[in-house]
């Protein structure tokens, strides 16, 4: 399979370098030239709980220097530059090339579309955690999964070939038809943590300071899982409930992407989490005001440094 990664920041570098580990034909697309050059030169590293090593044999180019369609495309960047990602890819995207997104929050699949029709789109989630360390370097420890469909809901065989890439690449991959549960009671989960932390700069223990703190994360969680059952996802408020009381519990000194981001002066997903869930309630009628107040106090962060 020749397997193309838009996006070969942490997550798209995790995956692309353990599916060149497999042999298949990869080529990691991104515009960050220093990581690209490292990669050229050196191979990627890649350290993981199964070694730290280097993984050569990698294509790593920018959108305009590749040249062959790819048989699946898996996007991994950041939500915000989904679009903009793709339109720089327009010409390795073929006939046959079926598209893949674990990207967090919603609307991926709407970005994707504007692409490549629904049918030749597989969605999903995954639980692997992976940050850049260095140009060229790429850490992932523990143990994550993945869940996939198709993204009209139905059976096809792009679902089963893809699974069996991602498996052989040890990547822990399901194809589940309730995909849709997981990636909302995900977004209930970012859609907390991910705000608050960045709004407050707490790393994710820090957010059990005060008691109040926790409750802000659960009622954010319950206003999401509330927002998708409403537009018909079978989701449950307890899934996210626990792993948010699990973080805040375990996850000392972790800071998720929304904080560093904002620490960074970049962009953030929230308009892809927190925003995204806030249009899907008002268009159920369903209101989340704690997840749009952090909406907008992120929003506000943003701005200011944008200006
Ligand atoms: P990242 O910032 O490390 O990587 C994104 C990459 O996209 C960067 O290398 C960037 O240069 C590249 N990019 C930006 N614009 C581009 C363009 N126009 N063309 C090509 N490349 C472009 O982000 P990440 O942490 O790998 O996250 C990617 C996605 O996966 C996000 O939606 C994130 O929420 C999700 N995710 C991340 C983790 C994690 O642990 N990092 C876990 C699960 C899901």
């Amino acid at each position: 399979m020749n397997i193309t990664v838009l996006g070969a920041g942490a997550m798209g570098s995790l995956f692309g370098g353990l599916l060149g580990e497999t042999g298949a034909l990869v080529t990691l697309i991104d515009v960050n030239d220093a990581h690209l050059e490292a990669i050229c030169s050196d191979g990627l590293r890649l350290e993981t709980d199964h070694g730290d090593r280097r993984v050569a044999g990698l294509r790593a180019l920018r959108p305009e220097a590749a040249t062959s369609a790819a048989d699946l495309l898996i996007v991994f960047t950041k939500s915000m530059h989904t679009t903009a990602a793709l339109a720089g890819v327009k010409h390795l995207i073929g006939e046959n090339t079926r598209v893949l997104s674990l990207q967090n929050g919603l609307g991926n699949v709407e970005k994707i579309q504007e692409f490549v029709p629904i049918e030749r789109i597989l969605i999903g989630m995954t639980t692997w955690p992976a940050d850049m360390v260095a140009p060229g370097h790429v850490r992932s420890h523990g143990e994550g999964a993945i869940k996939l469909w198709s993204a009209n809901g139905a059976q096809c065989a792009s679902i089963d070939d893809c699974v069996t890439a991602l498996n052989a690449a040890g990547l822990h991959c399901t194809a589940d038809p309730t995909v849709w549960v997981s990636i909302w009671e995900k977004v209930a989960f970012n859609a907390a943590l991910n705000s608050i932390c960045a709004v407050t700069g707490c790393t994710v223990d820090q957010l059990d300071l005060v008691p109040d703190g926790r409750e802000i994360a659960l009622s954010v969680a319950r206003e999401v899982i509330a927002v998708a059952q409403a537009t018909g996802v079978a989701a449950d408020a307890e899934r996210p409930v626990r792993n948010i009381e699990h973080a805040i519990a375990h996850h000392r000194g972790h800071k998720p992407s929304m904080l560093q981001d904002v620490q960074a002066g970049r962009p953030t997903e929230v308009e892809g989490i927190n925003g995204a869930v806030v249009a899907a309630g008002t268009r159920v009628g369903v209101r989340a005001p704690c997840t749009e107040l952090m909406l907008t106090l992120v929003r506000l962060i943003e701005r200011r440094q944008r200006a």
